[in-house]
């Protein structure tokens, strides 16, 4: 072997040792920046699931420092100012001229008929904008005399636009049902059923559209009449006497579900609340019916607050959006226990969903933090499932001194509790360690992913006890599973004397 050779072998070993030195370096740099950036964001309120940023306030993105001013620059005066008439609205006016259309006044007549002195105050001031007006009632008619023939084109656009309108405009919204479902359940239908293409279209677009409405997860099933209370069908002046009939026109049920605001939910008991999912659940059983109605198909809202005609967890469970966990709620892959529910029974032909298995069951037979942490004492400790309800093989239940302790809650309503919610290990922010854990634990048949993951909940976590949670009244410090988040700290805002300390984890983790 010539120096020469050896040489050249020698720089070729260098330079793989370098390269593979540097790719050592390149990939322990990854690890450690992906680690880095994948705290960051598991940090960021995007990590919440669902909706996130606007809570935050992370929406109003643009810096407005640099360019504040002390007089807006638009708002130029240039005589003296004066307050707005009632009629300076076009919406304040636009009802009185149709009413006064209604009641047999002709636009073509001229503003000067019109009985509302304010309106045609308005008129005398502008005269020069009536003849727009009266051509856009001239529009208005020859648009609803062309209007069907767009039928095909628009369908969709009118029901989506639709929903919203109806669901602004209406106070009572979703409608309580004022007659019998064969009547009420069809009150939003103007058209005759527009055909989808197949079922599995028809379930694509109500997906998109429930998400569109502000759902976070859905999911669709045929109607398993296991889970439709008896003697429950809600009708004007609370008469549920209808029997144990299910209307036939109830044949698959879009259900869907939205995560509470994380941080207080964390924070449960005290500074916990439900309603924030039950509002939004309630608007999207709405606008979901509203849109059906549009397309021609009945719709059945099933939403939060005492309404339910069905029991919603399980029918969530068979339409695949999770699993039945050790306290009786849904557990979904991606928010945990962290999601309110509501639906739509309808008559359109949908594509079901299928159940899942994530081995929730074999999760929660091991895990019981609930049932540890609980502080009424109301969720089984059992190995396994202990209890048959109706039929089914589940955990026991206490639902009598669950609801006990929420009556004993600091909240200002005294309803609810969520702490079985917030320490459940499934519920967890959706940032890079909890989307790797997730994927890997359904995965891993030898269970210790499983194993190896409670382990570390448990002894690196920390946990209130249970009568910790109590008020202070029967014993305990008003603790939560996290320290409430900044924003609900009334030190922090209000001009009172913190006379207190706060009991859980701190509310960044
Ligand atoms: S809501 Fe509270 S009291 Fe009820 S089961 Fe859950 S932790 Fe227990
Ligand atoms: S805390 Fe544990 S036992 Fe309870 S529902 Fe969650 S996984 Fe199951």
């Amino acid at each position: 072997m010539t120096n020469q050779v050896i040489d050249e072998e020698a720089a070729v070993a260098s330079r793989r040792n370098f390269l593979k030195m540097g790719g050592l370096a390149a990939a322990g740099t990854t690890l450690v920046a992906g680690a880095g950036a994948g705290f960051v964001l598991g940090r960021d309120p995007d990590a919440n699931v669902g909706w996130g940023r606007t809570e935050a306030g992370a929406d109003q993105f643009f810096n407005r420092k640099p360019f504040e001013v002390d007089k807006a620059p638009t708002l130029i005066e240039v005589a003296p100012i004066e307050r707005p008439e009632w009629s300076d609205f076009l919406f304040n006016r636009l009802p009185v001229l149709s009413n006064a259309i209604a009641g047999g006044w002709n636009p073509e007549s001229g503003w000067e008929a019109i009985e509302d002195d304010r309106v045609r105050d308005y008129y005398s001031r502008y005269p020069e904008r009536w003849p727009e007006m009266a051509q856009a009632f001239r529009e208005m008619d020859t648009r609803r005399e062309h209007r069907e023939k767009y039928r095909d084109r628009f369908a969709l656009a009118w029901a989506h636009g639709n929903a919203w309108e109806t669901g602004r405009t209406l106070s009572n919204f979703p409608p309580n049902p004022k007659e019998g479902p064969e009547v009420d359940d069809f009150k939003f239908i103007k058209v005759a059923p527009t055909k989808f293409k197949s079922a599995a279209h028809a379930s694509k677009l109500v997906k998109k559209m429930a998400y569109t409405f502000g759902a976070s997860i859905v999911g669709i099933t045929k109607l398993d009449h296991s889970f439709v209370f008896k003697n429950m069908m809600r009708k004007e002046g609370g008469n549920r006497d209808w029997g144990e009939e299910v209307p036939k026109h109830w044949k698959n049920i879009i259900v869907f579900g939205v995560p509470m605001n994380w941080d207080p939910m964390y924070a449960a008991a005290g500074y916990s609340t439900s309603y924030d999912g039950y509002f939004r659940c309630k608007n999207i059983s709405g606008l979901l019916s509203v849109w059906l109605g549009e397309l021609g198909y009945a719709a059945r809202p099933q939403w939060p607050g005492g309404d339910y005609e069905v029991i919603l967890p399980p029918i969530a469970v068979q339409a695949g959006m999770g699993e039945s966990s050790r306290n009786g709620c849904l557990v979904t892959p991606e928010v945990g226990l962290n999601i309110r529910l509501a639906a739509v029974i309808t008559d359109l032909d949908l594509e079901a969903d299928k159940p899942i298995n994530t081995h929730v069951r074999e999760f929660c037979n091991e895990c019981k933090i609930c049932a540890d942490t609980c502080p009424s004492g109301s969720i089984s400790k059992s190995d396994e499932p202990d209890a048959v309800v109706r039929g089914w093989s589940v955990f026991d239940f206490n639902q009598d001194s669950c609801f006990r302790f929420w009556s004993t809650v600091p909240t200002d309503n005294g309803k609810g509790c969520r702490i079985c919610v917030a320490v459940c290990p499934y519920t967890r922010k959706n940032n890079w360690i909890h989307t790797v854990v997730k994927e890997l634990d359904p995965r891993d048949p030898t269970g210790i992913t499983r194993k190896t993951l409670l382990a570390m909940q448990h002894n690196f976590f920390y946990y209130p006890d249970a009568e910790a949670f109590h008020p202070e009244w029967t014993g305990g410090n008003f603790a939560g599973y996290h320290e409430p988040p900044e924003w609900l700290r009334t030190e922090n805002y209000l001009d009172v004397e913190k006379t207190w300390e706060y009991d859980g984890n701190w509310e960044g983790f």
